[in-house]
């Protein structure tokens, strides 16, 4: 479908004012070519009482926020437009006490569910490998961070940072969290994360050897003989972790925890991989219609993500 989305707020609330207008937004961004039956894949169908759709076929009642993140909200969705536009427009990211105030929200927790239910729309299913050359390293986040005020609530974790070079900046980027830097670790990230023939670049760290048999082209840069530190041989992908560090303390100030902090690497790529797009709108545009892509996630999945098997088993992060 063409990509059409409101350029600022104003159109916002002129185009999604109404329940309908937003149903009829998200009928098109999920089905781009008319409805399809989630049970029988026919394409016929008609309304019943207002919201819901009965196909043709086989008689199935469904409706456009059913199997997404939207199922079974109380929530307008006009307010639910209004955060994601939020969301999107917030250059440094959006944290629940903000959300909770521009929406009025009565509690802090509902804000802070929906930012969740969000992030999970920020990785797109099926999103494409990185190409080219890309610097990979690890890092730790949590603790007390060198040169930033406070701490994480975080105890050490440790994330594998992939970062596309382009020409002398940064492409796109890919992140995980790891449970140490075992080549059982690393080397999945770099297979989910990069397209086989490219160019890794890392240190001399042995986790990365086998690289080389997975079909990668591998190049190590030994820091015990060079005059210059890790961040000046791997620019890019220092940087990015430099950035993630006080994103997690500044925006998120350090509250973040160690079994959501999964989720928050998608919501600093998804931003970062699109830090450049002119459009806000254009944003807007991306999580709407991944939040109609995504599977739909109850609170008790959100707070006891590690009650449940491993949502994202290729975990690695939104384009
Ligand atoms: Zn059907």
């Amino acid at each position: 479908m063409v990509e059409e989305y409101p350029r600022n707020l104003t159109e916002l609330e002129a185009k999604f004012g109404t329940e309908e207008a937003c149903r009829n937004y998200l009928a098109r961004l999920r089905w781009p070519r008319g409805f399809r039956c989630p049970r029988c894949g026919g394409e016929r169908s008609w309304p019943v009482r207002g919201v819901l759709l009965e196909c043709a076929g086989c008689g199935c009642q469904t409706s456009v926020t059913a199997g997404t993140i939207f199922q079974h909200t109380r929530t307008p969705l006009p307010v639910w437009f209004r955060a994601m536009w939020w969301v999107t427009t917030q250059k440094n990211g959006a944290s629940a006490l903000g959300l909770q105030r521009v929406l009025g929200l009565k509690s802090y927790e509902t804000a802070w569910a929906w930012l969740h239910k969000l992030r999970r729309a920020m990785v797109r299913p099926g999103r494409d490998r990185l190409t080219g050359r890309v610097e990979v390293d690890e890092c730790y986040v949590g603790g007390p961070e060198e040169g930033l005020p406070g701490r994480l609530n975080l105890e050490k974790t440790l994330v594998v940072v992939a970062a596309q070079e382009d020409g002398p900046g940064i492409g796109r980027i890919r992140m995980r969290q790891i449970i140490d830097a075992s080549a059982e670790s690393l080397v999945p990230f770099v297979q989910d994360s990069v397209e086989p023939g490219s160019i890794i670049h890392t240190d001399g760290w042995l986790g990365y050897l086998p690289l080389e048999k997975k079909g990668y082209e591998h190049e190590v840069t030994l820091l015990r003989r060079k005059k210059k530190t890790a961040s000046q041989l791997m620019p890019r992908v220092h940087r990015v972790i430099a950035l993630l560090k006080r994103w997690l303390m500044g925006t998120h100030q350090g509250a973040v925890s160690h079994k959501h902090l999964d989720y928050y690497l998608d919501e600093f790529t998804f931003r970062f991989n699109r830090r450049r797009s002119k459009s806000r709108g254009k944003l807007f545009f991306r999580l709407v219609q991944q939040a109609v892509a995504v599977e739909p996630v109850t609170l008790d999945r959100i707070l006891h993500p590690e009650a449940t098997p491993k949502a994202k088993p290729q975990s690695v992060v939104a384009t």
